[in-house]
């Protein structure tokens, strides 16, 4: 088997050609801890995010669009949301929203986080650029089945795609990885197909530990686990953290919460904090910035003499 340099921050693909089973690795490393530095989250809140973003990044590379992939999971316990968003350019951001005041002992598994009343959500969204105002992005909401990520990514993907997938996640303070493995549609036709393969894969990716995964080259992995298969590794595609905003973005927001607001707001604060709810980045607008957004100077009419 021929596998490509080690793995930092990206998403190995492979086929595993005998049993007709395709999968991927990825790899969460510093793309990982640009996130969690910009969050104080409570360790089983952070893994679980991790897992999630794993999850997205392995969906992800697989986008038959330009444009993004929304994971969400909306929780009704400590945990009001999960959300990481992939982009098709390998980028990506993610966070997660606490309940005021909730405390989250250690070792809190998944339902216990956001599921507490069954009243737990996941919801996949599909949105490409340049899509027009009028078409909305495409989303698939469905009530949590599974006790971890990987387990309600695999019911919604059995769910909705209807093609065999298994996931395998784990996240700490350094690390979010994840190896998926996807049964490929029988083409007929082969001379000797092999019928046990993907019973026999599952099996031997079943005998990974969360700490293997953790701690392992994406390479080292794959030989660790199908060492005895007739492996093919494609390219990796490189993931990195990224945020999208910007202080025109929170300029629009703050004109669509309307100047009277805003001026009530900065009447009694002097100026107007809003952060970024993925990087943590403070925006701070004054008296003077406030005018600005509502008052903007309107641009010299055509054929007015220009000052110099
Ligand atoms: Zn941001």
């Amino acid at each position: 088997m021929t596998i490509p340099r080690p793995v930092r921050d990206g998403v190995l693909r492979f086929l595993l050609r005998g049993a007709s089973v395709r999968g991927e690795v990825v790899v969460l490393d510093r793309a990982w801890r640009e996130v969690i530095a910009r969050h104080a989250l409570p360790a089983p809140v952070r893994d679980r995010l991790g897992e999630l973003s794993a999850a997205a990044a392995l969906l992800g590379a697989t986008l038959k669009f330009d444009g993004s992939l929304v994971l969400q999971i909306h929780g009704d316990g400590p945990v009001v949301l999960f959300v990481v968003e992939y982009r098709s350019d390998g980028s990506y951001r993610a966070t997660a929203k606490l309940r005021e005041g909730a405390s989250i002992p250690p070792d809190t598994p998944l339902p216990a986080l956001v599921d507490t009343q069954r009243g737990g959500r996941f919801v996949v969204t599909l949105d490409p650029h340049g899509r027009a105002p009028d078409r909305p992005a495409w989303q698939g909401v469905v009530p949590l089945e599974g006790t971890t990520v990987a387990g309600v990514l695999e019911r919604y993907m059995q769910r909705s795609e209807q093609i065999p997938t298994r996931l395998w996640l784990a996240a700490d303070g350094e690390r979010a990885v994840g190896l998926l493995l996807q049964r490929l549609p029988d083409e007929g036709g082969r001379p000797e197909p092999d019928i046990d393969g993907w019973n026999r894969l599952q099996q031997l990716a079943e005998t990974v530990a969360p700490e293997e995964l953790l701690t392992l080259s994406a390479d080292e992995l794959l030989r660790r686990l199908f060492w005895q298969e007739s492996l093919h590794a494609f390219d990796h595609r490189p993931c990195r953290f990224a945020c999208r905003c910007t202080r025109e973005k929170v300029g629009e927001m703050l004109r669509m919460l309307g100047s009277d607001e805003v001026e009530a707001i900065l009447a009694e604060r002097g100026e107007i904090e809003v952060r970024c709810e993925y990087c943590n980045q403070a925006y701070r607008f004054d008296l003077v910035d406030s005018i600005a957004l509502f008052h903007p100077v309107a641009p010299a009419p055509e054929g007015a003499p220009k000052r110099h």
